[in-house]
């Protein structure tokens, strides 16, 4: 074999596999770019199948794995006060992030004014079949917020668990491990089958691992290779105000959060929790991702009960991510139509934003559709509102992929803060990368 070959292999077979993932990634970006001027189905069909076997592989282990990990969690938590305690610290923590998020997309939106001048895009740019597909899914979210909430309440958890409804089963594992964990020493075989689900899952999950790289890969090329690099052209302004939203909240304003109300070094929780946001770039699906997410979490430092209980949650309701989204979205079609932005509006979008993303489900594009929430009371005509939402549609993926890793990485923020503040954190391990165990 050529030197230069063996060299390659070499260093390919060195190289951790967090690297791997990392070149995944990179060569996807390229190879979607390179793609989207050569259309080739074949090739694109391979890539999809390539994503989609990654992809049900690590949804296959999700419900299991949410479902014994808040069991594990609430039962190891035990008593009621120090339930409490950490519940509370989390929503406080989750709410803080998010109300940043909101309030920082509002400010940049109406300071920079994307949408001004965007309606003759927003009307080339709405595909007919998106239009009609996009008008459907406005009309299932008119219902009120009131019944949104009602549905968080599985009338059959089984029935549930087969859609894959993750907030209702969340609902329903919250109620019957806080149960279990009052009924006191009878309720350990059934602790016991879930730890060894548990551990089963973590199983699986590092098996599933080692098709993360090719898997990253596909599903990125694949989406880049839907918007190519012309996207950037139209929606500049837009895309501009995400970009900068987006990075104050990644490098900002999780270290500042971190800093305030932890001892945590961000570096070092970037680092252990690398894998996580790469493959939630990839997969754009916090749920998809939470399995990789805990087992970053708590190899590395964080401890199970702190880390079984607050990511699963934050995974399902801790959106900040697409708070920002929909608070940049919509102000950008407000401006696109002139629809005047009172005071009371804006305040408006930014609280139905807390509210739609974390009804939002982990999966990608839900961002989108829940947002109609928040379009559905701001006085556009039915046409201007299923246009701009048709356009928001077309490249919505691009802006998915990076809320995605905000909502992933605050998610592990908010517990590993919340894990300092309770002494529940392996600082040893946590800042020494050398020492972590490969979890892939
Ligand atoms: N894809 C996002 C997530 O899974 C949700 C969204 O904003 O669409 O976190």
């Amino acid at each position: 074999m050529k030197l230069h070959m063996q060299i390659l292999i070499a260093l390919g077979l060195g190289l951790k596999r967090n690297w791997h993932i990392f070149f995944g990634l990179i060569a996807g970006i390229f190879v979607g770019i390179f793609l989207h001027g050569h259309e080739s189905v074949l090739i694109n069909k391979i890539l999809m199948f390539i994503g989609q076997v990654f992809i049900r592989l690590i949804q296959m282990v999700v419900i299991p794995l949410v479902i014994s990990a808040i069991v594990i969690g609430i039962t190891s938590i035990g008593d009621n006060k120090q339930l409490g305690k950490y519940g509370s610290k989390m929503i406080v923590y989750y709410g803080i992030i998010t109300v940043i998020a909101v309030t920082l997309g509002a400010f940049l939106a109406l300071a920079i004014k994307p949408g001004v001048g965007a309606a003759q895009y927003i009307n080339a740019n709405s595909a007919v079949s998106i239009q009609q597909n996009v008008a459907a899914s406005i009309e299932q979210q008119k219902g009120n917020v009131l019944n949104i909430f009602l549905n968080f309440i599985p009338k059959n958890p089984l029935e549930s668990v087969a859609k894959g409804d993750m907030i209702s089963i969340i609902v329903f594992a919250l109620i019957f491990a806080i149960a279990l964990a009052k009924v006191g020493e009878i309720n350990r075989p059934v602790v016991s089958f879930f730890e060894s689900i548990f551990a089963a899952t973590m199983k699986v999950t590092d098996w599933i691992m080692y098709f993360a790289a090719p898997g990253v890969f596909a599903l990125t090329a694949t989406a880049v290779s839907s918007f190519g690099i012309d996207i950037f052209q139209s929606i500049s302004k837009y895309l501009f105000v995400l970009a900068i939203g987006f990075v104050i909240q990644f490098f900002i304003v999780y270290p500042s959060f971190l800093k305030i109300f932890s001892k945590v070094p961000v570096v070092m929780l970037y680092t252990a929790i690398a894998e996580a946001m790469m493959v939630a770039f990839g997969t754009a699906s916090s749920s998809a991702t939470l399995p990789l997410t805990i087992a970053c979490c708590e190899k590395r430092g964080i401890s199970h009960k702190i880390s079984s209980f607050v990511l699963p949650l934050g995974a399902t309701l801790n959106m900040d991510g697409t708070a920002l989204l929909q608070t940049v979205a919509v102000i950008f079609l407000a401006q696109a139509y002139g629809v005047h932005l009172t005071a009371f509006l804006i305040i408006q979008i930014c609280v139905l934003a807390i509210i739609a993303s974390s009804t939002c489900a982990g999966i990608p594009g839900a961002g989108l559709i829940t947002i109609a929430l928040i379009l559905n009371g701001m006085g556009l005509s039915p046409e201007q509102l299923v246009a701009g939402f048709a356009f928001l549609f077309t490249f919505d993926r691009l802006s998915d992929m990076f809320r995605t890793v905000l909502n992933v990485t605050s998610d592990a923020v908010v517990a590993a803060t919340i894990a300092d503040n309770e002494n529940e954190i392996n600082y040893d391990l946590l800042n020494n990368p050398e020492a972590y165990k490969e979890i892939i």
